[in-house]
């Protein structure tokens, strides 16, 4: 048996309850997986700090010294254990507030120790909290390595034993038992000549124990590109058997697409519509189903295109849908949809759940007949009783808010084919993590506003230039513009926040007072219909500003709205930013964004900030999250798990991405089944590793 497939139980210095933690904390199970759980940084053990020369800043240090105390304070769960540590320049207070009878019994006070932990100040007072602590032994001290692996970890492991250390050592006594027949290849050897990647046995050695800088960045280079390698090829090769499922043929432009595009279209479509439609003709032509996702910023003109694709489908016979995820966004679907297509000879039908009782009894039957073209709606299209006579088509809106399996329902709508989908977001996502998410999917890109658009301006300001803000509310109005004011709304303070939003409305009705003024007021907590009222006031101009949380973040188009005040802007992510931002800036005058936030500002928030004032790019923006937070928090991403990568970073490995998603795509044209001698190494990992890469959720 390969050593790596056996159990971490029977690993040297494992044993059964070491294992148990292991497979309960870190999912670790065999030596293989303890093979593959990668150091995430790595220490010189060969530097220590003196005690006087530590700082606040210090960091994390290593030092060498004497345990001259150990004194536990407390009781119960209060219950820590305090140290005292002395090297021949000074003290520092060392201390533990788990495992402390562990620790006292382990520990000898009066013993020469090796510790390192990170410097902690509290009142100028600097101690270390839960150092690692290791009886100072002079030959190991000389053979101490400058890239000590540090692993990651859990608390309990910390406590229970299986320490930094001790990992250190399970590490060594796996690597002291693998030989290279247990790692064999699984690149193609011209790859890994061509990419001079050392050997997997090298590589896994290295990246646990690395000699040098220069030798691990090759080993972490090579972990990098096999990680994302294998990923893409899975990618590319559920695109290509999705792009083999066979689709209705729209083969021809008819009078329905020609009438409104000589004769409707308001206005010259940007060049990135065009290039766009054509993609989407394109694929709608070939017999085989589209599954197509179309980027663009807000305002960049989607529905435009959607209502284009739809033509397509009614003049080849079909039907088409457009489901938003909220009655508000698909009502103004639908409302400009009939509009576009006025004086056209074509039913719009709309399904919410609030369409009840007869209405909607005619309306399922006039879809069921074929008598309605185009159906918008919410998420209500998707239960059962809808029934359409022949749907080639189906759209969905910002599609992020919609869950797979509610997406998949629309699948079944159709037969004998499932129909073409085209997924519309204004969330745009960098280049590398739609590789990643989306890798499977044909991706369209709107890159281009629409003419005539003045960039928005956007300030930062604090509170202490209120009076002037709201001095330039009161002109704006004066010129018959509209304003937004949003709240930030997050579920675990909902009452406070709903709060604040209230003091924010009063203090704005005593700025705003009536009959001059008119004021809109809308949040979560309010009754739909109520919800729907209020905006409908401030749709139609009734209200001159709205005071709301983000429920006005997702599609809401006042092109007369020209000015949004967004409160405590440092509590809103940035795409969340962006996206509130694009309410404005949608008619012809100068729009602003004013984004209000207290004075003291943590790095983060004070970045964000900046990049929203900077830019008004949509992808830029999302190229700043992905850097600020990390792939696991961008929106639209956290319940996919994709992104869970052992050692790729999808904010920092682009280009290693896009030459792994090159070699696969050459791979996969040239050798599609893998029969090349040189391709075996890919089967074979495939097959052994390529469990964990299926089963991945599909946008659709
Ligand atoms: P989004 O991509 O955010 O869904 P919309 O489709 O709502 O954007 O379009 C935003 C506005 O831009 C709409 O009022 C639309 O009529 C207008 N628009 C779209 N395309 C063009 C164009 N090519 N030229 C001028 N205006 C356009
Ligand atoms: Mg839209």
């Amino acid at each position: 048996m390969n050593t790596l497939d056996s159990d971490i139980s029977y690993l040297k210095g494992v044993g059964p309850k070491r294992a148990e933690l292991l497979n309960k904390e870190l999912g670790i199970f065999t030596c293989g997986d303890l093979l593959q759980q990668y150091p995430h940084r790595y220490i010189d053990k060969t530097q220590f700090h003196k005690i006087n020369t530590l700082h606040q800043e210090s960091g994390e240090v290593q030092l060498r010294g004497v345990l001259r105390r150990l004194v536990p304070v407390g009781e119960g769960r209060k219950k820590r254990l305090t140290g005292r540590f002395r090297d021949e320049t000074g003290a520092i207070d060392l201390v533990w507030f788990s495992g402390v009878s562990y620790l006292e019994k382990q520990l000898e006070v009066g013993k020469e120790y090796v510790i390192y932990g990170r410097v902690n100040a509290f009142r100028d007072q600097l101690s270390i909290p839960h150092p690692e602590m290791e009886i100072a032994n002079p030959e190991k001290i000389k053979k101490a390595a400058s890239f000590a692996p540090v692993y990651p970890s859990t608390e309990k492991l910390n406590t229970k034993g299986v320490d930094a250390r001790n990992r250190r050592r399970m590490m060594a006594a796996l690597l002291d038992k693998l030989q290279p027949e247990d790692l064999p290849e699984n690149l193609p050897p011209y790859i890994v000549k061509k990419f001079r990647f050392p050997s997997r046995y090298d590589t896994m050695r290295t990246i646990h124990f690395p000699k040098s800088e220069e030798q691990l960045q090759q080993a972490r280079n090579r972990l990098k590109f096999e990680e994302l390698f294998f990923l893409q090829l899975r990618l590319l090769q559920i695109r290509r058997r999705r792009d083999a499922i066979r689709g209705f043929n729209f083969e021809q432009v008819g009078e329905h697409f020609m009438h409104f595009f000589n004769h409707k279209l308001p206005f010259e479509l940007t060049g990135a519509q065009k290039r766009v439609l054509k993609e989407i003709r394109r694929d709608l032509g070939k017999g085989i189903q589209m599954n197509r996702l179309l980027q663009g910023d807000v305002g960049s003109g989607k529905t435009i295109v959607g209502l284009m694709t739809m033509l397509l489908a009614i003049d080849n016979g079909f039907q088409a849908c457009l489901m938003a995820p909220t009655e508000i966004l698909a009502q103004q679907h639908y409302n400009s949809i009939s509009e576009y297509l006025e004086g056209m000879d074509l039913q719009v039908g709309f399904l919410s759940g609030s369409v009840k009782g007869k209405k909607r009894k005619v309306l399922l039957e006039a879809l069921k007949n074929g008598e309605i073209h185009i159906l918008i709606g919410t998420h209500a299209l998707l239960e059962p009783p809808v029934v359409f006579q022949n749907l080639g088509l189906a759209i969905t809106d910002e599609q992020h808010r919609f869950g797979v399996a509610q997406r998949a329902k629309l699948w079944k709508k159709s037969s004998p084919y499932p129909p073409h989908v085209l997924v519309m977001t204004a969330t745009p996502i960098p280049r590398t993590l739609a590789m990643t998410l989306y890798g499977d999917l044909n991706v369209s890109v709107i890159d281009e506003l629409p003419p005539g658009r003045k960039a928005i301006q956007t300030l930062h300001k604090t509170e202490n230039n209120r009076l002037r803000v709201l001095g330039f509310m009161k002109e704006e109005i004066a010129k018959g513009r509209q304003v937004y004011v949003v709240y930030p709304l997050i579920e675990e303070s909902e009452t406070l926040d709903l709060q604040n939003l209230q003091d924010g409305y009063e203090a704005l009705r005593r700025e705003f007072p009536p009959p001059n003024y008119q004021i809109s007021v809308v949040h979560g907590r309010m009754k739909p219909a109520d919800k729907d009222f209020e905006m409908q006031r401030f749709v139609e101009g009734k209200t001159q500003i709205m005071v709301a949380t983000t429920v006005i973040e997702v599609g809401v188009n006042v092109p007369n709205a020209s000015v949004m005040v967004i409160e405590n802007t440092e509590r809103f992510g940035l795409s969340q930013l962006h996206q509130l931002r694009g309410r404005v800036g949608r008619g012809a005058e100068q729009s602003f964004c004013i984004l209000m936030s207290s004075f003291k500002l943590s790095k983060e928030s004070k970045e964000r900030i900046q990049t929203m004032v900077r830019t008004n790019n949509g992808f830029d923006i999302a190229e700043a999250d992905l850097r600020l937070r990390g792939p696991g928090n961008i929106e639209g991403t956290q319940q996919s798990g994709i992104l869970n990568f052992r050692i790729a970073d999808l904010a920092k490995d682009g280009r290693i991405l896009q030459t792994a998603r090159e070699v696969a795509a050459r791979i996969l044209d040239d050798d599609p089944k893998f029969e090349r001698p040189e391709h075996h190494p890919i089967v074979w990992y495939l097959d052994k590793h390529g469990k964990k890469l299926r089963g991945w959720s599909r946008i659709s």
